[in-house]
């Protein structure tokens, strides 16, 4: 059976994982969080000591993932999208997410003063919105705006149902 890949991105703290292991868990759909995935394999080539984080090694990633993304039905969960294939992803959802609540979330985490006002403008100024549209056919981006448990329920249906349209069309 051909199944979908759906790329969940936007400013880290809008959801992308809460959504993601949800969708998963409902949809049978393989949950990948690219995060994660660079810390296991250490696929990382640099240390960006401005945003005091590890440099991803996109390559890697890509390299790390093509074949299973090649075979479909996986989530993909990542703050950034601008590297992956753009033949990957079906579909994707930038998480939206009001400035104070936002901020809330952020804060929660313990970021450091710099590392809140880089999220929160990067949010602001729809960082991850521009880069999707620039990577993906506009067609294939849509925006969930994330700010609280009826909307994350919501975003959770409407994906499913899309997920459920995507199986039936390309399946018969
Ligand atoms: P991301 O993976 O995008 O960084 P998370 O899924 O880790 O974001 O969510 C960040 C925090 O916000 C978590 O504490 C999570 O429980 C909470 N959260 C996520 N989505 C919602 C939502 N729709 N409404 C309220 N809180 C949410
Ligand atoms: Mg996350």
């Amino acid at each position: 059976m051909l199944l979908p890949n759906i790329l969940l991105t936007g400013t880290p703290g809008v959801g992308k994982t809460t959504l993601g292991k949800e969708l998963a868990s409902r949809s049978g759909l393989k949950y990948i969080n690219v995060g994660d995935l660079a810390k296991e394999g250490q696929l990382y080539d640099g240390y960006d000591e401005e945003y005091d984080c590890p440099m991803l090694d996109e390559d890697r990633v890509v390299d790390e993932l093509d074949n299973q993304m090649t075979e479909g039905g996986v989530i993909v969960d990542y703050h950034g999208c601008d590297f992956f294939p753009e033949r990957w992803f079906h579909v994707v959802f930038v998480l939206r997410t009001n400035t104070s609540e936002l901020y809330k979330r952020l804060e929660t985490r313990g970021y450091n003063e710099k590392k809140l006002k880089d999220n929160i403008e990067c949010e602001i100024f729809q960082v991850l919105y521009e880069e999707a549209t620039a990577s993906y056919k506009e067609e294939i981006v849509h925006q969930l705006s994330s700010n609280n448990p009826e909307e994350l329920e919501s975003n959770v249906n409407q994906i499913l149902k899309w997920i459920e349209q995507w199986v039936k069309v390309h399946n018969s």
